[in-house]
């Protein structure tokens, strides 16, 4: 059946701002690094990205490797896009990003020009699409000088292919002299995106300063540990989670279901029954209650999912006593 967006869409979702930029994204994004591969039926990808968009969630994050195999996630996208979002190509942002090994052979991962300008190539072809809104250099690539890696994410933005320049998993010093090449280009940085979690918490440690500093936002990811800070994993490992899938390239694994972080979550969950919230709400509003946070990108395999993590915005205010009690659960 034809999709029509539902007409509420805006009527609930929070916006913020990236950083100094004029851009404002929605507070909760979805991304599709897993659940959008070819093993995964198209109906629920559909129901997925229809229920965010409806819930006003208007940025979908990917990356020329999502799948499996990559490419699978771009090419899920682009078949929802061309029978369900196109006539609101305006009310997107789309983004993608090329850093991790993508082809064979020496300009199929990295972060040289070559790389960068042929995977943008592709993943336009396989999304569908003239320009995505931002592309991302996915990891820094040590072996390339950064002025070569941000003069190619300039120029693909003078091309019209891209909108605005994101980075990923940069560290803060890398993440100045980044901004500092990109600016003198003409090209601000629009975004960061790193790991940032109630388990992962290394950008606290300079990374939200700096972009603070450089007026660059943050948009965060696997802030609900690929499902570990929710109750999903609490009595053990459900069938149908992601855990049970045994994925592999970096998908969440048993290692990570240790009873160390299962005890966390079980006294986290506790604390998020008194603030009448789910344990995905709660982690979530965890990291959005940091104003310098534009939007936390979740992964979801059910629409339920979407639903639930956009609740979190009804509170994301956490007092003095609930910070200090959430620090000594975290300490073990
Ligand atoms: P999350 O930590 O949000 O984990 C998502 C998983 O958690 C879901 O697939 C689901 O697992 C479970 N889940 C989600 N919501 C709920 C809920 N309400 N209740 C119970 N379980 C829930 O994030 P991801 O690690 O998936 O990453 C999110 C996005 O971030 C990616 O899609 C990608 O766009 C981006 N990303 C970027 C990276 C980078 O290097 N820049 C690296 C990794 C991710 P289940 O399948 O078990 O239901």
């Amino acid at each position: 059946m034809t999709y029509l967006a539902s007409p509420t869409r805006y009527d609930t979702m929070e916006y913020r701002r990236s950083g100094r930029s004029g851009l404002q994204l929605p507070a909760i994004s979805v991304g599709l690094w897993q659940n959008f591969g070819e093993v995964n039926a198209l109906a629920g990808c559909r129901d997925i990205l229809r229920t965010a968009f409806d819930a006003g969630v208007t940025h979908f994050d990917l990356a020329n490797n999502y799948g499996p195999p990559p490419g699978a996630a771009e090419e899920t996208f682009g078949r929802l896009y061309k029978s369900d979002f196109k006539p609101y190509r305006d009310e997107l942002i789309i983004s993608t990003k090329a850093g991790y090994g993508m082809w064979p052979g020496p300009y199929g991962d990295g972060g040289s020009r070559k790389y960068l300008v042929a995977s943008l190539d592709q993943s336009l072809r396989r999304m569908g699409l003239d320009y995505v809104d931002i592309y991302y250099h996915h990891r820094p690539d040590p072996a390339t000088p950064i002025e070569e890696s941000m003069a190619a994410l300039d120029q693909l933005v003078r091309q019209g292919k891209a909108l605005y320049v994101g980075l990923s998993s940069y560290s803060p010093e890398e993440m100045r002299r980044a901004c500092a090449v990109l600016r003198e280009l003409g090209t601000p940085c629009l975004i960061h995106q790193p790991k940032y979690s109630l388990l992962v918490r290394d950008v606290e440690e300079g990374l939200l300063d700096t972009l603070a500093e450089e007026g660059v936002g943050c948009i965060a990811f696997s802030s609900l540990a690929q499902g570990v800070l929710t109750d999903k994993y609490l009595q053990g490992v459900p069938p149908d989670s992601r855990a049970a899938r045994k994925l592999g390239n970096g998908a969440i694994d048993e290692s990570q279901l240790n009873p160390a972080n299962i005890e966390k979550a079980r006294k986290l969950n506790e604390l998020a029954k008194q603030r009448g919230q789910s344990m995905a709400q709660f982690a979530l509003a965890w990291v959005l209650k940091d104003p310098r946070m534009t939007s936390v990108i979740i992964g979801a395999s059910k629409p339920q999912q979407v639903l639930d993590a956009v609740g979190c915005l009804k509170n994301y205010q956490f007092s003095a006593d609930e910070l200090a009690q959430i620090e000594v659960i975290l300490k073990g």
